[in-house]
């Protein structure tokens, strides 16, 4: 078999499909983001400005001085990295005590770290899910590709309900035998569409079908709640939720994953799940810095309100300019398009003629015909950022003759 030609095929349908990802080589800069340089076509000294506007660092809190303190002087006692995994020499106290601030965000007995989100939700739920025994999974529809994986590598028997529909995650639970363990494992802010899970209502069915909750907060740790712990917080059930799933790598700025819960849930997942045991654990300076803005926003709701204000306000802006704005309750700004070609073309435009990063999205991140752009304004996203903006999206718009809103 020719290999070289296989792997050159693979990548031939991608691009044949307008989905072929071309990764923007950029440097940010701490002091002006969302501003950062942007190199060209993978040369060192060309470079250009540009404004960011589909960051994950939903509150600019990667250049926060306090965590970029933490980080150096963290970095200068321990030097860089951990020095194996957890259980071999790899336990630094910089990651005891990130636990211990993540615990008493969510208000739990314990918290558990990962080298990333999609690791702590690949690990817990095939660490419970394949260890429980008779465990039926509850799986919503738009779950993302972590905890697919993780409840496919536990191979536990798997039921998919229709996404945030409260009547048929009832039935899915009822038709289960109400002898066997049950999870319902769902997101709190879906990061594609923007929408929200109605969280009582599922913690009530939870409840009644005696079934355990997974809830994966990445997309509203830092964002949702008086303290930041996410969307649990903000609706008053944090305390019904068995398994809460966060990450350091987007509001909070770092990187990291983690699970929060019982002592006894995160002792189990801590003693069994491979994941965490056979992996290095992050370095003491990067634990430092994940604290001290866990820390920071904890104490610093005016952020929360200043990025749902910008957020409402580029929506509302869009909507104004006939741009096809989709209904979204977060903060979270996706604009569709609906065709993969097209989609990557708008970015491109936006990219090379008026300076603005925004990532288009295709399948297999959203079906095909869903094709979309999707903003992430962030509390440092200033109103002359959106005028310039706006404006670019509209003469785009125009040009390549995209959809106006309905
Ligand atoms: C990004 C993401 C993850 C993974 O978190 P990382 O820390 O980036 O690995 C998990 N779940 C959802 C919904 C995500 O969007």
């Amino acid at each position: 078999m020719n290999y070289e030609q296989f792997f050159a095929d693979k990548i031939a349908e991608l691009k044949a499909e307008g989905r072929y990802r071309v990764f923007a080589d950029i440097e940010r800069q701490a002091g002006k983001f969302p501003r950062a340089l942007v190199h060209a076509d993978g040369r060192d000294d060309v470079v250009k400005e540009i404004a960011v506007w589909c960051s994950n660092d939903y509150m600019g809190m990667g250049q926060n001085p306090a965590a970029i303190e933490a980080m150096r002087t963290t970095a200068e006692s321990y030097g860089v990295g951990a020095g194996g995994t957890r259980n071999i020499s790899g336990t630094m106290h910089e990651h005891i005590l990130l636990e211990r601030e993540l615990a008493d965000l969510h208000h739990t007995e314990s918290s558990l770290l990962f080298q990333s989100g999609w690791i702590a939700n690949l690990t817990t739920l095939s660490t419970v899910g394949s260890m429980l025994p008779g465990c039926v999974i509850v799986s919503d529809s738009k779950n993302h590709n972590s905890m697919i994986e993780g409840i496919r590598h536990s191979k536990a028997e798997k039921h998919i309900f229709r996404h945030n529909d409260l009547a048929d995650l009832e039935n899915v639970l009822k038709s289960i035998d109400p002898a066997l363990p049950k999870l319902v494992a769902f997101e709190s802010v879906y990061s594609m569409e923007g929408d929200i899970a109605p969280m009582k209502g599922i913690c009530d069915l939870a409840d009644k079908y005696g079934a355990m909750t997974f809830l994966d907060e990445v997309h509203a740790v830092g964002m949702y709640g008086q303290r930041g712990a996410g969307v649990a917080e903000r609706d008053g059930v944090m305390d019904r939720i068995t398994i809460i799933q966060g990450t350091l790598a987007k509001a909070f700025g770092v990187i990291g994953g983690y699970i929060a819960g019982s002592q006894a849930m995160c002792d189990f997942v801590r003693s069994y799940g491979a994941g965490f045991i056979f992996s290095s654990s992050m370095p003491p300076a990067v634990a430092a810095a994940a604290r001290a803005n866990v820390n920071y926003l904890k104490n610093h709701n005016e952020l929360r309100i200043r990025h749902q204000e910008r957020a409402a306000t580029l929506k509302q802006r869009f909507r104004e300019a006939g741009i096809p704005v989709m209904d979204s309750v977060s903060h979270i700004v996706p604009v569709m398009v609906g065709d993969a070609v097209l989609c990557k073309q708008a970015a491109d435009e936006l990219m090379a003629k008026h300076n603005i990063y925004v990532q288009p999205i295709n399948y297999p991140t959203v079906e095909r015909g869903t094709e979309r752009l999707r903003f992430t304004p962030t509390p440092h996203h200033d109103d002359q950022l959106m005028d310039e903006l706006v404006e670019a999206v509209k003469e785009v718009w125009g040009r390549l003759g995209l959809k106006a809103a309905a």
